[in-house]
């Protein structure tokens, strides 16, 4: 699950991805508004997390505009303005959910989860030959058999097969998966990939996980 936040404010932001990331999600951050939009559009979120005030567009023009965009990613939206006002207008622009700040995380992460378990989401069910990933159930299959997969895996398997035909290099793969983790060392891209080859291909044919040569991985049907 891959989630987009939209926050200024670097000790909220941080907070917040913190908390997230041990839930397992993948968290993007936006300090602003502008970078936000091209973010929301150019990427494929499960969930985007936007702050009402933001030092260029604020959180409801930015809303506005990624469902104009005809986005249909679920929208939290956050601020400290405790206003009714405010409130319908962040509903009004398209938001599906609304958390006044200061929030207690659970409160939170309850909001977050009842997002993503939203129908919408069901048919994000993801597809390369007999291989299925459904990101909601949190469940991997090969040839119909169900597939145990650690949560580092599952998410390396999820970019991967979000990013299908295309070659993610280690340093994306790593920045994507592990992100701020300083202690891990590089060659983890490649330790998980035959991990998850031993688990996915090994038994199975067409391989779909393919090595290209100094540069990195990709997932393809060939
Ligand atoms: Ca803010």
């Amino acid at each position: 699950m891959r989630i987009l936040l939209v926050e200024d404010e670097k000790n909220v932001a941080g907070f917040i991805k913190k908390g997230l990331t041990e839930e397992f999600y993948t968290v993007d951050a936006s300090v602003n508004g502008e970078d936000g939009f091209l973010m929301a559009t150019t990427t494929e979120y499960d969930l985007i997390i936007l702050d009402i005030m933001l030092p260029d567009i604020n959180g409801i023009e930015l809303c506005r505009r990624i469902k104009n965009h005809n986005i249909k990613t679920p929208v939290l939206m956050l601020t400290a303005v405790d206003s009714i006002e405010s409130k319908v207008k962040g509903l009004d622009s398209g938001a599906d959910d609304y958390l006044t700040k200061p929030f207690a995380f659970e409160e939170f992460l309850a909001r977050v989860r009842a997002l993503l378990r939203r129908p919408t989401l069901m048919s994000a069910l993801l597809k390369v030959s007999d291989l299925t990933l459904d990101p909601v159930r949190h469940e991997a299959k090969r040839g119909g058999q169900i597939i145990q997969l650690t949560w580092k895996e599952f998410a390396l398997l999820e970019y991967l097969m979000r990013n299908k035909g295309r070659v993610l290099s280690r340093t994306k793969i790593f920045d994507h998966i592990w992100g701020d983790d300083l202690d891990t060392s590089s060659n983890v891209v490649d330790v998980y990939i035959s991990y998850l080859r031993d688990k996915i291909d090994k038994n199975y044919s067409p391989k779909l996980i393919h090595t290209v040569r100094n540069v990195g991985y990709v997932l393809r049907e060939d």
